[in-house]
């Protein structure tokens, strides 16, 4: 049912409505009320972007400091979210990183970073991670690091969640409204939706695999590559060995580098590889499943954890949007300090509610507390021709 929208001048305007757009809409609305518009294109909770599904993986062992930090206040904006909603969204599993010898991203990076930051773990042989873990069968030359924060965002449930407070504090959300036009002027931004034209003094863009589209509108472009991932879910015929609290969230640290989950809001758990998607583009993506990447998850699964194995209940696409260095972008648009802008590279979901938080601080005091130096908006690699890629982290 289309809301109707009086109000046709907003203070700050969210441009996307998926997981980091929500977020936004959600964080600027406790300060702004009812002068907050957001507007998605699609119904709210659609499937065509990159937060949609039951869940996403949430961590703090990352390959820097930088993230490892981030990840830290990432739990708290959950955890403020949370209570708002009256709701659980994480999910604490633990997450168990597995390496084998000579792995393409090498542990210590992981381990560094979370002695740095003071983050408590444990290092496993192969032996001691089977013992806990039976569900594995591992060679003897892997190690795994189990932080016992690690666990699973209940995606969707959070993109709704944020959308319901975020209306709550009084903003208004309107779906089915594609953006065709922005006319930036000075401290005034006139946004054209859905056959309507709103004006704002603030914009947040947060529109994933869509990004350049709306950056046309500055005169502007940057460097992103587009893929279409897939996750598949098996019906295990050991079911209660995968629940949540039996079996932690995982990540083979290596390329190809595989990822996965319990059984989660299906009836068995859950496969996918990081990266594994072909390149695309918004529009031209399809729905259909890769064969070859299929295989390969499959192949793992069945050498790695054969009782998960079983007849397929579903596996679904879904859409990464990565700058080549795969760290995210997180500013505000140079030459317009009233747009501030985020593109997830494809590892943002756990970060999502933190990064609306970032995006409102932007949005309201053009600053935040949080060191965003790593994901400038004018960093070279964004405008270079031909970039080197670099997407395993
Ligand atoms: C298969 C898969 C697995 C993943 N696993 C993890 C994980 O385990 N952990 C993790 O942290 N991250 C993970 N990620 C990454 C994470 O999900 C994404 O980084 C994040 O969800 C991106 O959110 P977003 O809001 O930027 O993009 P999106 O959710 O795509 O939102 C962008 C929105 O903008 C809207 N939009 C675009 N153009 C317009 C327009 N002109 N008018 C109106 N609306 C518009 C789109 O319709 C869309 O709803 C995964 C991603 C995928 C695809």
């Amino acid at each position: 049912m289309r809301e109707p929208v009086r109000k046709r001048t907003f203070q700050y305007l969210v441009l996307g409505l998926g997981g980091i757009g929500s977020a936004a809409a959600y964080w600027l609305a406790q300060q702004a009320g009812a002068d907050v518009l957001g507007l998605e294109q699609f119904p709210l909770g659609h499937v065509r972007g990159g937060s949609q599904d039951h869940t996403r993986i949430i961590r703090l062992s990352y390959h820097n400091t930088t993230y490892v930090k981030l990840a830290q206040a990432a739990y708290q904006a959950w955890t403020a979210v949370e209570a708002d909603a009256n709701e659980l969204l994480v999910y604490k599993t633990g997450g168990l990183d597995l390496s084998p010898a000579g792995s393409r991203l090498p542990l210590s990076d992981y381990t560094n970073s979370l002695t740095t930051r003071n983050i408590p773990y444990e290092l496993l042989d192969a032996a001691e991670i089977m013992h806990r873990w039976p569900q594995w069968r591992l060679p003897d030359h892997v190690t795994g690091l189990f932080q016992s924060e690690g666990g699973l965002v209940a995606a969707a449930k959070s993109n709704a969640a944020h959308q319901r407070l975020a209306r709550a504090f009084g903003a208004t959300l309107r779906d089915n409204a594609p953006v065709t036009a922005i006319y930036p002027s000075g401290n005034e931004i006139t946004v054209v939706a859905g056959g309507e034209t709103y004006t704002c003094e603030k914009l947040v863009i947060a529109s994933g695999a869509w990004t350049n589209h709306l950056l046309a509108h500055f005169g502007s472009h940057i460097n992103l590559t587009v893929t279409q991932e897939q996750v598949t879910y098996y019906a295990s015929p050991h079911l209660a060995d995968f629940a949540p609290e039996r079996f932690p969230i995982w990540i083979w640290l290596d390329e190809p580098c595989y990822y996965g989950f319990p059984a989660f809001g299906e009836a068995g758990p859950k496969i996918a590889q990081d990266v594994g998607g072909q390149e695309t583009t918004a529009e031209s993506r399809t729905f259909e499943i890769d064969t070859a990447a299929f295989q390969r998850t499959d192949t793992f699964l069945r050498q790695h954890l054969p009782t998960a194995h079983g007849p397929v209940i579903t596996a679904k696409t879904c859409l990464y949007t990565m700058p080549p260095d795969r760290d995210f972008v997180l500013d505000t648009l140079p030459g317009h300090s009233n747009v501030a802008i985020a593109v997830g590279a494809g590892h943002a979901f756990k970060f999502a509610s933190l990064l609306g938080k970032i995006l409102s601080q932007l949005a309201t005091t053009g600053q935040s507390e949080h060191d965003l130096s790593l994901f400038r908006f004018s960093r070279p690699i964004l405008f270079t021709e031909n970039p080197v890629k670099e997407f395993m982290v």
